[in-house]
C-alpha cells in the first residue's frame, strides 16, 4: 500500500495522468495499455484505470509504433544466422557515428521475408567477400522490426576507415527514387534513440549516409536526401 501511495504521489505532482506524466528517463511518452504488452517491464500502473498500466516503452502488441524504448529486435537465431568466423569488439564505447546504409535488394514486408534476405546478405558478405560473418550492425525491414547482425559491441564491415568508431544501419530494400516506409524509419530512428539509451552511441552522435564517408551511392539518392533532414545529421 504504501508504495502505491508513493507512486500515486509522484503522478500527481509530475502529472495528473499517464500521458501527461513526465517520466524521469523516458519523458512525457507514456500510453495506457495493458500491462502484458508493454516491453522490458516498464511501466507504472498507478497511472491508469483497471488492468491497464502506463507504459513507457514499445507495446508489443501494437503496430509496432514505439514510444520510449527500443524497437523489437529479431535475433540472430530467430532469423536463422551463420556463425560468425571470427568476432572483433569495438575497443571503445559509445561510438560517435551511426550510419546510415541501405542493401540494394528487393524490399520485404514481413518477418520470413526479411529474414530470407538478411540470410542472403549474410552469405553475399561471407561467401563472395570473404568476411567474417554479415558486414551490419543492424538491418531495417519494412515489416518494422530491426534485425541483428553483428549487434551493438562488435566491429562491423560496413563503412570503410569508420567500422570502429561507428555502427552501421541497413535499411532492406533499394531508395534510390524513393525512402523506406515509415514503419522501417520510425525503426531505425528509435533503434537510433536505443542505442543512446543504452550507451552504446553517444548522446552527441553524429549521423551520416554511407556516401558521406566514401565513395558509393548508398544509401540511395531519396534516402540520402531524406536522412539530410534528421537531427544528428
Ligand atoms: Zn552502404
Amino acid at each position: 500500500m504504501h508504495a502505491l501511495l508513493l507512486l500515486g504521489l509522484v503522478g500527481a505532482v509530475l502529472g495528473d495522468s499517464c500521458t501527461d506524466y513526465n517520466h524521469p528517463k523516458f519523458g512525457k511518452v507514456g500510453k495506457c495499455i495493458s500491462k502484458n504488452c508493454c516491453a522490458f517491464g516498464t511501466y507504472i500502473s498507478s497511472l491508469c484505470s483497471g488492468d491497464n498500466a502506463c507504459c513507457f516503452a514499445q507495446d508489443k502488441c501494437g503496430s509496432g509504433s514505439v514510444l520510449g524504448g527500443c524497437p523489437n529486435i529479431v535475433s540472430r537465431s530467430a532469423w536463422g544466422a551463420r556463425s560468425p568466423s571470427s568476432v572483433t569488439y569495438l575497443s571503445k564505447q559509445p561510438v560517435h557515428y551511426a550510419f546510415i546504409h541501405h542493401g540494394e535488394s528487393a524490399p520485404c514486408t514481413s518477418q520470413s521475408s526479411c529474414s530470407a534476405i538478411v540470410r542472403s546478405y549474410q552469405n553475399y558478405h561471407m561467401d563472395t567477400h570473404g568476411w567474417s560473418d554479415i558486414g551490419y550492425s543492424f538491418l531495417i525491414g519494412e515489416d518494422g522490426n530491426a534485425y541483428e547482425g553483428r549487434g551493438w559491441d562488435r566491429v562491423g564491415a560496413h563503412t570503410q576507415g569508420y567500422n570502429s568508431v561507428g555502427l552501421g544501419f541497413c535499411m532492406i530494400g533499394s531508395f534510390g527514387s524513393h525512402v523506406p516506409n515509415s514503419a522501417a524509419l520510425n525503426t531505425v530512428k528509435s533503434l537510433i534513440a536505443c542505442g543512446v539509451s543504452k550507451g552504446k552511441i553517444s548522446s552527441s552522435y553524429v549521423l551520416r549516409g554511407h556516401r558521406d564517408m566514401g565513395s558509393t551511392d548508398c544509401p540511395g539518392q531519396a534516402l540520402y536526401n531524406l536522412i539530410r533532414t534528421w537531427p544528428h545529421y
